[in-house]
Protein backbone atom coordinates (compact mmCIF):
# COMPACT_ATOMS: atom_id res chain seq x y z
CA UNK A 1 0.00 0.00 0.00
CA UNK A 2 1.10 4.05 -0.56
CA UNK A 3 2.50 5.30 2.26
CA UNK A 4 0.00 7.76 3.91
CA UNK A 5 -0.25 11.23 2.00
CA UNK A 6 -2.41 14.55 2.00
CA UNK A 7 -5.14 15.08 -0.41
CA UNK A 8 -5.22 17.98 -2.44
CA UNK A 9 -7.82 19.79 -4.65
CA UNK A 10 -7.15 19.88 -8.51
CA UNK A 11 -7.82 23.11 -10.67
CA UNK A 12 -11.19 21.76 -10.86
CA UNK A 13 -12.07 21.87 -7.34
CA UNK A 14 -12.31 18.10 -7.15
CA UNK A 15 -10.94 15.96 -4.42
CA UNK A 16 -7.64 14.22 -5.50
CA UNK A 17 -7.72 11.01 -3.34
CA UNK A 18 -4.47 9.04 -2.71
CA UNK A 19 -5.25 5.60 -1.58
CA UNK A 20 -3.87 5.91 2.27
CA UNK A 21 -4.97 9.60 3.20
CA UNK A 22 -4.50 11.74 5.99
CA UNK A 23 -7.53 12.97 7.73
CA UNK A 24 -7.39 14.56 10.85
CA UNK A 25 -9.65 13.69 13.71
CA UNK A 26 -10.95 15.91 16.92
CA UNK A 27 -12.48 13.29 19.22
CA UNK A 28 -14.38 15.91 21.20
CA UNK A 29 -15.48 16.26 24.59
CA UNK A 30 -17.92 14.52 27.33
CA UNK A 31 -19.21 11.70 25.29
CA UNK A 32 -16.94 12.19 22.09
CA UNK A 33 -14.11 9.72 22.85
CA UNK A 34 -16.43 6.93 23.50
CA UNK A 35 -18.44 7.47 20.10
CA UNK A 36 -15.21 8.29 18.56
CA UNK A 37 -13.53 4.97 19.00
CA UNK A 38 -16.71 3.52 17.96
CA UNK A 39 -16.62 5.31 14.62
CA UNK A 40 -13.18 4.23 14.09
CA UNK A 41 -13.74 0.83 14.72
CA UNK A 42 -16.71 1.24 12.04
CA UNK A 43 -14.80 3.48 9.18
CA UNK A 44 -11.71 1.09 9.09
CA UNK A 45 -13.93 -1.26 8.59
CA UNK A 46 -16.03 -0.54 5.95
CA UNK A 47 -12.76 0.87 4.40
CA UNK A 48 -10.97 -2.39 4.73
CA UNK A 49 -13.62 -4.30 3.45
CA UNK A 50 -14.83 -2.53 0.42
CA UNK A 51 -11.90 -2.00 -1.29
CA UNK A 52 -9.97 -5.47 -0.16
CA UNK A 53 -7.34 -3.92 2.25
CA UNK A 54 -5.86 -1.99 -1.23
CA UNK A 55 -7.43 1.77 0.84
CA UNK A 56 -7.18 2.71 4.30
CA UNK A 57 -7.44 6.36 6.29
CA UNK A 58 -4.27 7.33 8.10
CA UNK A 59 -6.15 9.17 11.29
CA UNK A 60 -4.44 12.36 12.23
CA UNK A 61 -5.71 13.45 15.61
CA UNK A 62 -5.51 16.89 16.68
CA UNK A 63 -6.15 18.26 20.39
CA UNK A 64 -9.26 20.42 20.34
CA UNK A 65 -11.39 21.92 23.09
CA UNK A 66 -10.80 20.26 26.51
CA UNK A 67 -7.90 17.90 25.87
CA UNK A 68 -6.19 21.11 24.67
CA UNK A 69 -7.31 22.91 27.61
CA UNK A 70 -5.64 20.12 29.75
CA UNK A 71 -2.32 20.19 27.85
CA UNK A 72 -2.01 24.21 29.05
CA UNK A 73 -3.15 25.37 25.07
CA UNK A 74 -6.03 27.64 23.93
CA UNK A 75 -9.12 25.77 23.41
CA UNK A 76 -8.71 25.89 19.48
CA UNK A 77 -5.01 26.47 18.77
CA UNK A 78 -4.48 27.76 15.32
CA UNK A 79 -2.29 24.88 14.46
CA UNK A 80 -5.54 22.53 14.41
CA UNK A 81 -7.27 24.89 11.92
CA UNK A 82 -4.21 24.96 9.86
CA UNK A 83 -4.11 21.32 9.78
CA UNK A 84 -7.88 20.71 9.07
CA UNK A 85 -7.30 23.54 6.05
CA UNK A 86 -4.29 21.22 4.71
CA UNK A 87 -6.02 18.07 5.24
CA UNK A 88 -9.15 19.27 3.35
CA UNK A 89 -11.17 16.87 5.08
CA UNK A 90 -11.85 16.47 9.06
CA UNK A 91 -14.12 14.70 11.19
CA UNK A 92 -15.19 15.75 14.97
CA UNK A 93 -17.00 14.57 17.71
CA UNK A 94 -18.95 16.94 19.94
CA UNK A 95 -17.06 19.90 21.75
CA UNK A 96 -18.43 21.46 24.80
CA UNK A 97 -19.19 25.24 24.71
CA UNK A 98 -17.84 26.90 27.97
CA UNK A 99 -20.99 28.89 29.74
CA UNK A 100 -20.86 32.68 30.24
CA UNK A 101 -16.91 32.93 29.79
CA UNK A 102 -14.48 32.79 26.88
CA UNK A 103 -15.36 31.59 23.30
CA UNK A 104 -18.62 32.13 21.97
CA UNK A 105 -18.88 28.39 20.52
CA UNK A 106 -15.80 26.33 19.52
CA UNK A 107 -18.16 24.64 17.00
CA UNK A 108 -19.13 27.95 15.42
CA UNK A 109 -16.18 29.27 15.60
CA UNK A 110 -14.55 26.34 13.67
CA UNK A 111 -17.46 27.09 11.21
CA UNK A 112 -16.70 30.50 10.44
CA UNK A 113 -12.51 30.63 10.89
CA UNK A 114 -12.19 27.97 7.92
CA UNK A 115 -15.52 29.39 6.03
CA UNK A 116 -17.21 26.15 6.13
CA UNK A 117 -20.46 27.95 4.64
CA UNK A 118 -22.58 25.33 3.89
CA UNK A 119 -24.04 22.96 7.25
CA UNK A 120 -25.05 19.51 5.30
CA UNK A 121 -28.08 17.39 6.79
CA UNK A 122 -29.52 14.54 5.34
CA UNK A 123 -32.02 13.33 7.52
CA UNK A 124 -33.65 10.23 6.26
CA UNK A 125 -35.98 7.36 7.69
CA UNK A 126 -34.57 4.00 8.20
CA UNK A 127 -36.56 0.94 8.75
CA UNK A 128 -37.21 -0.14 12.58
CA UNK A 129 -35.83 3.54 14.20
CA UNK A 130 -38.97 4.41 16.39
CA UNK A 131 -40.05 7.77 15.09
CA UNK A 132 -43.38 9.87 16.35
CA UNK A 133 -44.20 9.94 13.08
CA UNK A 134 -47.02 7.68 11.32
CA UNK A 135 -45.15 7.83 7.87
CA UNK A 136 -41.62 8.31 8.30
CA UNK A 137 -40.70 6.59 5.69
CA UNK A 138 -41.72 9.98 3.50
CA UNK A 139 -38.74 11.97 4.51
CA UNK A 140 -35.84 11.99 2.72
CA UNK A 141 -34.34 15.58 2.49
CA UNK A 142 -31.39 17.14 2.68
CA UNK A 143 -31.23 20.49 4.56
CA UNK A 144 -28.09 23.12 3.23
CA UNK A 145 -28.04 25.48 6.43
CA UNK A 146 -26.11 28.87 5.52
CA UNK A 147 -23.20 28.78 8.64
CA UNK A 148 -21.62 32.27 8.64
CA UNK A 149 -23.91 34.98 9.06
CA UNK A 150 -27.46 35.81 10.84
CA UNK A 151 -28.37 35.90 14.47
CA UNK A 152 -25.27 33.52 14.94
CA UNK A 153 -22.97 36.14 13.77
CA UNK A 154 -22.89 36.80 17.35
CA UNK A 155 -23.17 40.88 16.74
CA UNK A 156 -25.24 41.78 19.79
CA UNK A 157 -24.93 43.75 23.33
CA UNK A 158 -26.56 43.03 26.51
CA UNK A 159 -29.43 45.44 28.26
CA UNK A 160 -28.09 47.98 30.30
CA UNK A 161 -24.51 48.23 28.23
CA UNK A 162 -23.01 51.50 26.99
CA UNK A 163 -22.64 49.66 23.58
CA UNK A 164 -26.98 48.55 23.14
CA UNK A 165 -27.41 52.36 25.03
CA UNK A 166 -24.88 53.65 21.92
CA UNK A 167 -27.09 52.06 19.35
CA UNK A 168 -30.65 52.60 20.87
CA UNK A 169 -29.54 56.40 20.64
CA UNK A 170 -28.57 56.07 17.43
CA UNK A 171 -31.75 54.31 16.03
CA UNK A 172 -33.93 56.53 18.15
CA UNK A 173 -32.01 59.57 16.69
CA UNK A 174 -30.52 58.93 13.48
CA UNK A 175 -33.01 56.48 12.09
CA UNK A 176 -36.54 57.52 13.93
CA UNK A 177 -36.39 53.67 15.74
CA UNK A 178 -38.79 53.33 17.92
CA UNK A 179 -37.45 50.70 20.36
CA UNK A 180 -37.83 49.52 24.23
CA UNK A 181 -35.54 51.41 26.00
CA UNK A 182 -32.65 49.67 28.30
CA UNK A 183 -33.04 46.52 25.35
CA UNK A 184 -30.43 43.98 24.74
CA UNK A 185 -30.17 43.88 21.08
CA UNK A 186 -28.77 41.71 18.19
CA UNK A 187 -27.99 42.07 14.60
CA UNK A 188 -29.39 40.17 12.15
CA UNK A 189 -26.64 40.15 8.85
CA UNK A 190 -27.88 38.20 5.38
CA UNK A 191 -25.76 38.59 2.67
CA UNK A 192 -25.85 38.20 -1.31
CA UNK A 193 -22.91 36.52 -1.78
CA UNK A 194 -23.27 34.26 1.52
CA UNK A 195 -27.19 33.73 0.15
CA UNK A 196 -25.89 32.82 -3.09
CA UNK A 197 -22.60 30.48 -2.44
CA UNK A 198 -24.93 28.76 -0.06
CA UNK A 199 -27.92 28.04 -2.23
CA UNK A 200 -25.59 27.49 -5.33
CA UNK A 201 -24.31 24.69 -3.64
CA UNK A 202 -27.50 23.35 -2.32
CA UNK A 203 -28.97 23.58 -5.99
CA UNK A 204 -25.51 21.69 -7.62
CA UNK A 205 -26.53 18.76 -5.02
CA UNK A 206 -30.04 18.58 -6.24
CA UNK A 207 -28.68 18.47 -9.69
CA UNK A 208 -25.75 15.95 -8.78
CA UNK A 209 -27.92 13.42 -7.12
CA UNK A 210 -31.17 13.74 -9.30
CA UNK A 211 -33.30 15.49 -6.49
CA UNK A 212 -36.54 16.84 -7.54
CA UNK A 213 -36.53 20.41 -6.54
CA UNK A 214 -34.93 23.07 -3.74
CA UNK A 215 -36.86 24.86 -1.22
CA UNK A 216 -35.77 28.08 -0.23
CA UNK A 217 -36.88 28.53 3.48
CA UNK A 218 -37.45 31.96 4.95
CA UNK A 219 -39.82 34.19 7.12
CA UNK A 220 -39.48 37.34 4.21
CA UNK A 221 -42.84 38.59 4.94
CA UNK A 222 -42.04 39.19 8.18
CA UNK A 223 -38.02 40.01 8.02
CA UNK A 224 -37.94 41.45 4.53
CA UNK A 225 -34.49 42.82 3.65
CA UNK A 226 -32.67 39.61 5.44
CA UNK A 227 -35.04 36.72 5.26
CA UNK A 228 -37.30 38.11 2.21
CA UNK A 229 -33.56 39.04 -0.02
CA UNK A 230 -32.29 35.31 1.19
CA UNK A 231 -35.32 34.15 -1.22
CA UNK A 232 -34.92 37.13 -3.73
CA UNK A 233 -31.48 35.87 -3.95
CA UNK A 234 -31.41 32.15 -4.20
CA UNK A 235 -34.12 32.51 -7.45
CA UNK A 236 -31.86 34.94 -8.45
CA UNK A 237 -29.09 32.42 -8.70
CA UNK A 238 -31.10 29.87 -9.70
CA UNK A 239 -31.87 32.01 -12.78
CA UNK A 240 -28.43 32.88 -13.36
CA UNK A 241 -26.15 29.69 -12.60
CA UNK A 242 -28.48 27.11 -13.46
CA UNK A 243 -31.07 28.78 -16.07
CA UNK A 244 -31.21 25.69 -18.09
CA UNK A 245 -31.45 23.26 -15.70
CA UNK A 246 -34.06 24.40 -13.05
CA UNK A 247 -37.75 26.25 -13.20
CA UNK A 248 -39.53 27.90 -10.56
CA UNK A 249 -42.81 26.46 -9.26
CA UNK A 250 -43.89 29.31 -10.21
CA UNK A 251 -43.44 28.02 -13.93
CA UNK A 252 -44.29 24.82 -13.66
CA UNK A 253 -48.03 25.84 -12.29
CA UNK A 254 -48.14 28.54 -15.40
CA UNK A 255 -46.35 26.53 -18.16
CA UNK A 256 -46.93 23.00 -17.61
CA UNK A 257 -50.23 22.30 -15.76
CA UNK A 258 -48.53 21.64 -12.37
CA UNK A 259 -46.20 18.87 -13.70
CA UNK A 260 -42.49 19.74 -13.69
CA UNK A 261 -40.36 19.02 -16.50
CA UNK A 262 -38.38 15.54 -15.63
CA UNK A 263 -34.66 16.80 -16.10
CA UNK A 264 -35.30 19.80 -14.25
CA UNK A 265 -35.24 20.86 -10.51
CA UNK A 266 -37.90 22.90 -9.61
CA UNK A 267 -37.06 26.24 -6.75
CA UNK A 268 -39.73 26.89 -5.03
CA UNK A 269 -39.74 28.70 -1.06
CA UNK A 270 -41.75 28.14 1.72
CA UNK A 271 -42.75 30.50 5.01
CA UNK A 272 -40.88 29.04 7.61
CA UNK A 273 -43.21 28.58 10.03
CA UNK A 274 -45.95 26.63 7.05
CA UNK A 275 -42.89 24.60 6.06
CA UNK A 276 -42.72 22.93 9.68
CA UNK A 277 -45.66 21.83 9.02
CA UNK A 278 -45.14 21.08 6.00
CA UNK A 279 -42.36 17.93 7.18
CA UNK A 280 -44.81 16.62 9.03
CA UNK A 281 -47.87 16.83 6.86
CA UNK A 282 -46.26 15.92 3.40
CA UNK A 283 -42.73 15.42 3.51
CA UNK A 284 -42.26 13.76 0.45
CA UNK A 285 -42.83 17.51 -1.52
CA UNK A 286 -39.39 18.48 0.04
CA UNK A 287 -35.91 17.49 -0.95
CA UNK A 288 -33.41 19.75 -0.87
CA UNK A 289 -34.00 23.07 1.94
CA UNK A 290 -31.56 25.79 1.92
CA UNK A 291 -32.25 27.80 4.38
CA UNK A 292 -30.27 30.82 6.24
CA UNK A 293 -28.66 29.71 9.96
CA UNK A 294 -31.22 30.59 12.43
CA UNK A 295 -34.32 28.55 10.45
CA UNK A 296 -32.18 25.84 9.81
CA UNK A 297 -30.50 25.26 13.29
CA UNK A 298 -33.94 24.50 13.83
CA UNK A 299 -35.55 22.58 11.28
CA UNK A 300 -32.60 20.54 10.89
CA UNK A 301 -33.09 19.46 14.83
CA UNK A 302 -36.88 18.92 14.59
CA UNK A 303 -36.44 16.95 11.54
CA UNK A 304 -33.55 14.65 13.07
CA UNK A 305 -36.27 14.16 15.87
CA UNK A 306 -38.64 12.76 13.22
CA UNK A 307 -36.54 9.93 12.34
CA UNK A 308 -35.03 8.93 15.40
CA UNK A 309 -33.62 11.99 17.37
CA UNK A 310 -29.98 13.49 17.64
CA UNK A 311 -28.30 10.32 18.15
CA UNK A 312 -28.24 9.20 14.56
CA UNK A 313 -28.01 12.42 12.77
CA UNK A 314 -25.38 13.28 10.55
CA UNK A 315 -23.98 16.25 9.41
CA UNK A 316 -21.12 18.09 7.62
CA UNK A 317 -19.92 21.53 7.80
CA UNK A 318 -18.29 22.53 3.91
CA UNK A 319 -16.89 25.41 2.34
CA UNK A 320 -15.04 26.00 -1.14
CA UNK A 321 -11.74 24.18 0.51
CA UNK A 322 -12.00 22.24 3.24
CA UNK A 323 -15.03 20.33 4.64
CA UNK A 324 -15.09 18.93 8.76
CA UNK A 325 -18.03 15.97 9.03
CA UNK A 326 -19.26 16.00 12.79
CA UNK A 327 -21.82 14.34 15.17
CA UNK A 328 -25.01 16.55 14.92
CA UNK A 329 -25.67 16.61 19.08
CA UNK A 330 -23.51 17.85 21.66
CA UNK A 331 -21.03 16.31 24.31
CA UNK A 332 -23.80 15.12 26.77
CA UNK A 333 -21.22 15.70 29.63
CA UNK A 334 -23.32 13.24 31.78
CA UNK A 335 -23.10 9.88 29.75
CA UNK A 336 -19.30 11.04 29.11
CA UNK A 337 -16.98 7.94 29.70
CA UNK A 338 -19.90 5.58 30.38
CA UNK A 339 -19.37 3.21 26.64
CA UNK A 340 -23.32 4.22 26.40
CA UNK A 341 -24.16 6.45 23.74
CA UNK A 342 -25.95 5.80 20.63
CA UNK A 343 -22.30 6.46 18.10
CA UNK A 344 -24.73 6.61 14.91
CA UNK A 345 -24.76 10.18 14.50
CA UNK A 346 -21.18 10.18 13.88
CA UNK A 347 -20.64 6.94 12.50
CA UNK A 348 -23.33 8.35 9.83
CA UNK A 349 -21.23 11.67 9.46
CA UNK A 350 -18.46 9.34 8.81
CA UNK A 351 -20.28 7.43 5.74
CA UNK A 352 -21.47 11.00 4.33
CA UNK A 353 -17.18 11.89 4.91
CA UNK A 354 -16.45 8.99 2.89
CA UNK A 355 -19.04 9.96 0.23
CA UNK A 356 -17.08 13.35 0.09
CA UNK A 357 -13.82 11.89 -0.77
CA UNK A 358 -15.34 9.08 -3.50
CA UNK A 359 -15.31 6.21 -1.10
CA UNK A 360 -18.81 5.25 -1.87
CA UNK A 361 -18.67 2.04 -1.98
CA UNK A 362 -17.53 2.19 1.98
CA UNK A 363 -20.02 4.32 2.76
CA UNK A 364 -23.05 2.35 1.33
CA UNK A 365 -21.69 -0.78 3.59
CA UNK A 366 -21.77 1.66 6.57
CA UNK A 367 -25.01 2.82 6.11
CA UNK A 368 -26.02 -0.93 5.32
CA UNK A 369 -24.31 -2.56 8.22
CA UNK A 370 -26.03 0.03 10.74
CA UNK A 371 -29.16 -0.20 9.18
CA UNK A 372 -29.03 -4.60 9.56
CA UNK A 373 -28.27 -3.82 13.19
CA UNK A 374 -31.41 -1.88 14.27
CA UNK A 375 -33.35 -4.07 12.16
CA UNK A 376 -31.91 -6.86 14.64
CA UNK A 377 -32.77 -4.48 17.36
CA UNK A 378 -29.59 -4.21 18.63
CA UNK A 379 -29.42 -0.70 19.86
CA UNK A 380 -28.21 1.72 22.44
CA UNK A 381 -30.29 2.81 25.44
CA UNK A 382 -31.89 5.73 23.60
CA UNK A 383 -33.49 3.65 20.71
CA UNK A 384 -33.99 0.63 23.40
CA UNK A 385 -36.40 2.30 25.06
CA UNK A 386 -38.19 2.95 21.93
CA UNK A 387 -38.37 -0.47 20.84
CA UNK A 388 -40.17 -3.33 21.89
CA UNK A 389 -37.99 -6.59 22.48
CA UNK A 390 -34.74 -4.31 22.25
CA UNK A 391 -31.30 -6.10 23.13
CA UNK A 392 -29.58 -3.06 24.74
CA UNK A 393 -26.02 -2.41 24.25
CA UNK A 394 -22.79 -0.30 25.19
CA UNK A 395 -21.86 2.20 22.39
CA UNK A 396 -18.75 -0.35 22.02
CA UNK A 397 -20.66 -3.42 21.79
CA UNK A 398 -23.08 -1.83 19.20
CA UNK A 399 -20.28 -0.69 16.62
CA UNK A 400 -18.79 -4.41 16.98
CA UNK A 401 -22.18 -5.67 15.97
CA UNK A 402 -22.37 -3.43 12.91
CA UNK A 403 -18.67 -4.14 12.04
CA UNK A 404 -20.19 -7.76 11.99
CA UNK A 405 -22.90 -7.14 10.03
CA UNK A 406 -20.54 -6.14 7.10
CA UNK A 407 -19.75 -9.87 6.68
P1 LIG B 1 -26.45 17.27 24.00
O1 LIG B 1 -26.76 16.94 22.61
O2 LIG B 1 -25.03 17.12 24.42
O3 LIG B 1 -27.28 16.33 24.97
C1 LIG B 1 -28.64 16.45 25.26
C2 LIG B 1 -29.20 15.08 25.58
O4 LIG B 1 -29.38 14.39 24.34
C3 LIG B 1 -28.27 14.18 26.38
O5 LIG B 1 -28.38 14.38 27.75
C4 LIG B 1 -28.74 12.83 25.95
O6 LIG B 1 -29.92 12.49 26.68
C5 LIG B 1 -29.11 13.02 24.51
N1 LIG B 1 -28.01 12.65 23.59
C6 LIG B 1 -27.12 13.45 22.98
N2 LIG B 1 -26.30 12.74 22.21
C7 LIG B 1 -26.69 11.46 22.32
C8 LIG B 1 -26.22 10.24 21.75
N3 LIG B 1 -25.19 10.19 20.90
N4 LIG B 1 -26.86 9.10 22.08
C9 LIG B 1 -27.90 9.11 22.91
N5 LIG B 1 -28.39 10.21 23.49
C10 LIG B 1 -27.79 11.39 23.20
O7 LIG B 1 -26.96 18.76 24.28
P2 LIG B 1 -26.65 19.74 25.47
O8 LIG B 1 -26.73 19.02 26.79
O9 LIG B 1 -27.51 20.92 25.23
O10 LIG B 1 -25.15 20.22 25.26
C11 LIG B 1 -24.00 19.72 25.95
C12 LIG B 1 -22.77 20.45 25.46
O11 LIG B 1 -22.53 20.16 24.07
C13 LIG B 1 -22.89 21.98 25.55
O12 LIG B 1 -21.66 22.50 25.97
C14 LIG B 1 -23.20 22.39 24.13
O13 LIG B 1 -22.79 23.70 23.86
C15 LIG B 1 -22.38 21.39 23.35
N6 LIG B 1 -22.86 21.18 21.96
C16 LIG B 1 -21.91 20.90 21.02
C17 LIG B 1 -22.29 20.64 19.72
C18 LIG B 1 -21.24 20.34 18.70
O14 LIG B 1 -20.12 19.98 19.06
N7 LIG B 1 -21.53 20.44 17.41
C19 LIG B 1 -23.65 20.63 19.36
C20 LIG B 1 -24.61 20.87 20.37
C21 LIG B 1 -24.20 21.13 21.66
Amino acid sequence: MQLPAKMTMGSDGRLRVPDRPIIPFIEGDGIGPDIWRAAVLVLDAAVAKAFGGKRAISWLPLAVGEAAAAAGGEVLPESALEAIREHRVAIKGPLTTPVGKGMRSINVAIRQRLDLYACVRPVRYMPSVPSPMKHPEGIDMVVFRENTEDLYAGIEWPAGSAEAGKLETFLREQMGVSLPSGAGIGIKPISRDNTRRLVARAIAYALDHRLPSVTLMHKGNIMKFTEGAFRTWGYEVAAEKFADRTITEAEVTRSHGGRAPEDKVVIKDRIADMLFQQVLLRPEDYHVIATPNLNGDYLSDALAAQVGGLGMAPGANIGDTCAVFEATHGSAPKYAGLDKVNPGSLILSGAMMLDHIGWQEAAELVRRALQATIVQKTVTYDLARQIPGAREVSCSVFARAVVANME
